[in-house]
């Protein structure tokens, strides 16, 4: 089947905005594919720092690719080398080297590579940073999805503790606006809206106001019944 038959939904926004909770929500209430793009990425780091690799160091850390597997099993967790990693790369030590990590081209390239793979020909939610700008610059739909920093470190916070990850709200606001800055100021695919993005503030909304949004959104543009 030609892609034209299928729908592609890209999500993109900075660290914490949401996107993830609200894209897999969107992603089971339509029957879609959900990628996080960001757990690649993170899983590429966890590869990185378990090696004994500097993941400051860009010829250290291109070193895996193509050597390493990074894929989703049948409940959607990702894996590195077959191994369910899911809960490691939530740890401070990978958020606080992935966006090194994602700053090198080569690497986004092995791994934008696998995210193309994972999409083609099916109906799919995918979250990011790149996704309407770079890796499904035709999707159907874009997002931009942003909410204001001190409240991305709160949800961020409130997630972690839940999880048992044991960060300070400090820690968290000072991950995020690092996060922010290096994702943003990189000179390949950096963080931006792409031009025919539609934006959402969550600052202020609930996670089913930010999901009905974006039903609405998918609706108006004649993909939805
Ligand atoms: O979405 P999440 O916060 O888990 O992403 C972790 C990091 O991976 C981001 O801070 C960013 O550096 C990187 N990333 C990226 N491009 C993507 C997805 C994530 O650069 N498409």
């Amino acid at each position: 089947m030609d892609k034209k038959n299928f729908i592609s939904i890209a999500i993109d926004g900075p660290s914490a905005s949401g996107k993830s909770t609200v894209a897999k929500l969107l992603a089971s209430r339509l029957n879609f594919l959900y990628v996080d793009t960001g757990a690649m990425y993170r899983a590429y780091t966890l590869a990185v720092l378990s090696s004994s690799l500097n993941a400051k160091n860009e010829k250290e850390s291109d070193s895996l690719i193509g050597k390493i597997e990074i894929n989703f099993d049948e409940n959607n967790h990702v894996c590195l080398n077959g191994k369910d990693v899911s809960k490691e790369i939530r740890e401070n030590n990978v958020a606080d080297n992935v966006s090194y990590i994602a700053s090198y081209k080569n690497i986004r390239l092995f791994l934008v590579s696998l995210q193309r793979k994972i999409a083609n020909n099916k109906n799919i939610v995918m979250d990011g940073r790149d996704i309407g700008t770079y890796v499904l610059k035709d999707a159907e739909v874009k997002i931009f999805l942003s909410a204001d920093v001190e409240e991305r470190a709160r949800r961020r916070f409130s997630e972690n503790k839940e999880k048992g990850i044991d960060t300070s709200y400090e820690e968290c606001l000072e991950n995020i606006k690092k996060r922010d800055y290096i994702d943003s100021h990189r000179d390949f695919c950096p963080l931006r809206p792409a031009s025919d993005a539609i934006h959402i503030d969550s600052t202020n909304l609930s996670i089913e106001e930010v999901v009905s949004k974006m039903e609405e959104i998918i609706k108006k543009k004649g993909y939805l019944l």
